[in-house]
């Protein structure tokens, strides 16, 4: 059996495995490379794929990075199933059908400048009619139970803890040289954090190919997470202020709107208007109703049927962009959730334009803030700043709360993979960067004195 990677080699995005048994071909995820301009060159399928031989593909979550490639496997041939929890695939959906937006704002704007410089329109990576191409694909797999997608070949999803229907992949595979059971960790979540159900510990395997995005860092501990976000709003609503949170459609909004109830509940701040005013953050919260068997527990009655109303009765929704603006002649106190969550686009700049040159804004990181986003500028000081074509002076407070990872910690990825490090299981690192890589590999080397391999974009394992 060989597994080549076309993804998340020595880097986080792209995540792509085909798995190449004596009898079938297969495809783990088909992820977009992000984050650069160097690395979005990768966005296409290589030949080697043979994307019209691929007989299924499977995916372990719905991340961009992770389903992103896929209107371009569906263009170069492929015309099998794609397959993947319920949530998954709800999930994908959302992300492939906004992806198709922004590529083709972009694309229009970027043309009308290539036409005034007399240059050739350019075309998008995909379209929203590609995209739905690869709906048309999706087939629905349940948690815990083998499903033969390939000739030989069988894959049960487990729980991976990450978002909402994120799973690990176990795959078995019947070939000449006699069985082979392998596992794809997919992005892991924490352990004990509300929303996502703790990742599931997996059984011997003959190889482990494992995210390491964290895999040298540690999370503070989540109740200080909580704690200093508690403390933060209850200070800034003391001031009269707006709290601006640029956040992430799609675990973040609902993390926090759970998190924002509780406090409320138990009396911690007072009852301000929050305004969620993201539409793709109000669908995604929406996949999650839909949804609640696949979420902890704890929140299951908070998600369900009309519930969020009534437990956050001070939530209000910001459908059209009429209603978004009207929200800068909205007096402080208040909480505004707007997208995207790095500040590079979408709602949450008309927010920053109006509000950072006030004293009494907070705004309150929450999420990964990307080298050069308009989020780390702000995080780093940067002062006077531009946006939407507006100098600002910006005398807003301006805090990240650190510990609110959707991505496993070095500990929390550590004890994911006991079981199979205790058995010498070969481990393969992806996903992650190298110093992260390199420490998940001193660390599996001292513990348990395990060598794991560490693979290149392009690299083909035999197992
Ligand atoms: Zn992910
Ligand atoms: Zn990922």
């Amino acid at each position: 059996m060989l597994v080549t990677l076309h993804g998340a080699a020595n880097e986080v995005t792209g995540s792509c495995y085909l798995v190449e048994t004596g009898n079938a071909r297969v495809l783990v995820d088909c992820g977009m490379f992000q984050g650069s301009k160097h690395l979005e060159k990768l966005n296409f399928i290589p030949a080697s794929l043979f994307a019209s031989k691929i007989n299924a593909v499977v995916l372990t979550h719905g991340h961009l990075d992770h389903c992103g490639r896929l209107p371009l496997l569906v263009k170069g041939g492929y015309r099998g199933k794609i397959y993947g929890t319920n949530g998954t695939l709800d999930i994908a959906r959302l992300i492939l059908t906004d992806a198709a937006k922004i590529q083709s704002d972009d694309v229009e704007r970027e043309n009308r400048k290539r036409a005034k410089a007399g240059q050739k329109p350019i075309k998008p990576l995909f379209t929203l009619a590609d995209a739905e191409q690869v709906f048309k694909r999706f087939t629905p797999l349940a948690y815990n139970s083998w499903m033969e997608i390939a000739p030989d070949t069988k894959v049960e999803l487990v729980e991976a803890g990450h978002i909402l229907g994120s799973s690990s992949v176990i795959m078995v595979a019947d070939q000449n040289g006699g069985r082979r059971r392998l596992v794809f960790s997919g992005d892991l979540g924490q352990w004990n954090v509300p929303i996502n159900r703790d990742p599931a510990l997996m059984d011997r395997c003959d190889a482990v190919f494992m995210e390491c995005t964290y895999g040298g860092r540690t999370h503070p501990p989540y109740e200080k997470t909580i704690e200093e976000l508690t403390h933060l709003i209850k200070e800034s609503i003391e001031r009269k202020g707006k709290i601006l949170v640029p956040t992430f459609a799609v675990g973040r909004t609902q993390q926090l709107l759970f998190h924002l109830s509780e406090m409320t509940r138990k009396g911690e701040i007072p009852a301000i208007p929050i305004y969620l005013d993201s539409p793709m953050a109000t669908a995604a919260t929406q996949i999650y109703s839909n949804h609640t068997e696949l979420l902890d527990p704890e929140v299951r009655e908070f998600f369900s049927d009309d519930n969020i109303r009534r437990f956050l009765p001070n939530l209000k929704i910001c459908t059209t962009a009429l209603e978004s603006q009207a929200l800068n002649d909205v007096a402080g106190p208040c909480l505004i959730l707007a997208g995207a969550g790095m500040c590079d686009a979408g709602r949450i700049l008309h927010h920053l334009r109006h509000n950072l040159s006030l004293a009494s804004t907070l705004l309150l990181i929450v999420g990964y803030q990307a080298k050069e986003s308009l989020g780390r500028r702000l995080l780093d000081g940067a002062n006077p700043i531009k946006i939407m074509g507006q100098t600002i002076f910006v005398r807003a407070k301006i805090v990240s709360v650190e510990g609110f990872s959707a991505h496993a910690d070095k500990n929390d990825l550590l004890r994911w993979i006991e079981p199979l490090a205790r058995h010498k299981t070969r481990v393969i690192l992806t996903h992650g960067e190298a110093h992260q890589l390199n420490e998940m590999r001193h660390t599996l080397q001292e513990q348990y004195g395990l060598s794991a391999q560490i693979p290149s974009i392009g690299d083909a394992i035999e197992i």
